[in-house]
């Protein structure tokens, strides 16, 4: 990680407070609880105004409940370089997943103004709504209504009486307009968020540039064998739903190891699991399991799936056990970084003195959603001991803003870049 370095760009307690204020608007007894659509969150928001402004940005909240501040550029209609993450946590969580991106984008604003320094582009940072999953089951609201994806079949979903539609209107947002307010008009969107895992650290390494945003697929399989009385039925006679499903886990986990690594991150786990009747004179008759499998590339993922049929039929055929084909309940592509932005990240982490390696993303975060409207990319900072969604998450001021260093180099060389592409 990093030590620290001497003339940076960017502010470190300018960040800190930025990040300190936050941890400040908690549940009370909950470090650090700040969901979206619940009391605190608009106490963030307020803060969260109060420095934009003071930092001389224009504010605005979107049709999706976005919070937007914005720096005009030098050339109207150009474009915007948007930067930006999410203020939003899950119950419990930690000071620095998502927060850190906001406050860094802010400080890339400052420092450009700071140095009077007038971009071409237009100049954007972003809180997005509720990127976590929300109090209405499903996350990255704010992302998916800018990029105009957001289902429109989720506004009427509900929680303690309210819906998620009269939630964005709380927020400041206007469900009617998302549509057609999806933003065409986005040059380049960047976002630094905590690693949340351990290579980093690991590693020794300042920053990580966002290969891909690894897909997520969920598969369920439902095991359907007998009961049958535990003591009288002898072990030959027996279809025990349970043992067909623990030799099932036991493969996905190495099947899920035969293929990590190479090519491109891959994870499997088997993180729900239930069985009936779940008594302990009877044998068990039924099992249900959820995996939950992320790819960095999509051929690791249909390869997994292939393995995973074969795999229930010849545990089906071995038990004596019913196990109907598993069932793909969602099933989302990889979003790859951008290579041009990949490339200006990488050479921004050496204008900066910041040690860097290539690395996916096995979260998923609001850019997979920008990407789907322009080009996109991310980088990690390191995190302690890779914890994360945990009150004891935490990140080093310095390495932090190490990253807000980078995202200044990059933002200054894509204006560049792209100005000329729009010129
Ligand atoms: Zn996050």
């Amino acid at each position: 990680m990093a030590a620290t370095k001497t003339n940076l760009p960017v502010d470190p307690a300018r960040i800190a407070d930025v990040i300190d204020g936050l941890a400040r608007l908690t549940e009370p007894g909950r470090p650090y609880t700040r969901r979206a659509f619940t009391a605190l969150f608009p106490a963030g928001r307020d803060f969260l105004l109060d420095r934009f402004r003071a930092a001389g940005l224009e504010t605005r909240i979107d049709a999706a409940g976005n919070l937007v501040a914005r720096r005009p550029g030098k050339r109207p209609g150009l474009g915007t370089i948007m930067l930006g993450s999410h203020s939003d946590t899950v119950p419990d969580g930690g000071r620095y997943d998502g927060i850190a991106g906001v406050a860094v984008a802010l400080e890339v604003a400052r420092a450009l103004a700071d140095q009077g320094i007038d971009l071409d582009h237009d100049l954007e940072v972003v809180d997005f709504l509720a990127e976590e999953v929300s109090i209405f089951g499903v996350s990255c609201i704010g992302s998916r209504g800018m990029a105009g994806v957001l289902p429109e079949d989720w506004f009427s979903r509900e929680s303690n009486g309210l819906t998620l539609e009269q939630g964005i209107r709380d927020a400041g947002g206007d469900p009617a307009r998302i549509s057609a307010e999806a933003r065409k008009d986005i040059a380049a969107f960047l976002e630094l968020h905590i690693e949340q895992g351990p290579v980093l650290e690991t590693e020794k390494l300042d920053i990580g540039v966002v290969t891909a945003i690894a897909g997520i697929t969920r598969i369920e399989i439902v095991v359907e064998g007998r009961a049958d009385h535990a003591g009288t039925t002898p072990m030959g006679a027996r279809a025990d739903a349970l043992a067909a499903a623990a030799r099932l886990v036991t493969g996905i986990e190495a099947l899920a190891k035969s293929l990590s690594g190479e090519p491109g991150h891959f994870t499997a786990t088997v993180g729900e699991f239930s069985i009936e009747p779940n008594a302990a004179n009877v044998v068990p008759s039924r099992a249900r399991l959820l995996i939950d499998a992320r790819a960095e590339e999509r051929a690791a993922m249909d390869l997994f799936a292939a393995s995973v049929d074969l795999l229930t039929e010849q545990i089906a055929r071995e038990t004596g056990t019913i196990i109907a084909a598993p069932r793909r309940i969602s099933d989302n592509p990889p979003t790859p970084g951008d290579p041009l932005l990949l490339d200006v990240l990488d050479a921004a982490c050496e204008t900066a003195g910041a040690s860097h390696r290539r690395m996916a993303s096995g979260a998923g975060h609001d850019t997979a959603w920008m990407a789907r409207v322009t080009r996109s990319a991310m980088i990690f900072v390191p995190c302690l001991g890779g914890r994360s969604h945990a009150p004891d998450e935490f990140a080093e001021t310095d390495d932090i803003a190490l990253g807000a260093a980078v995202l200044f180099n990059a933002v200054i060389q894509l204006d560049k870049i792209l100005s000329q592409e729009g010129a």
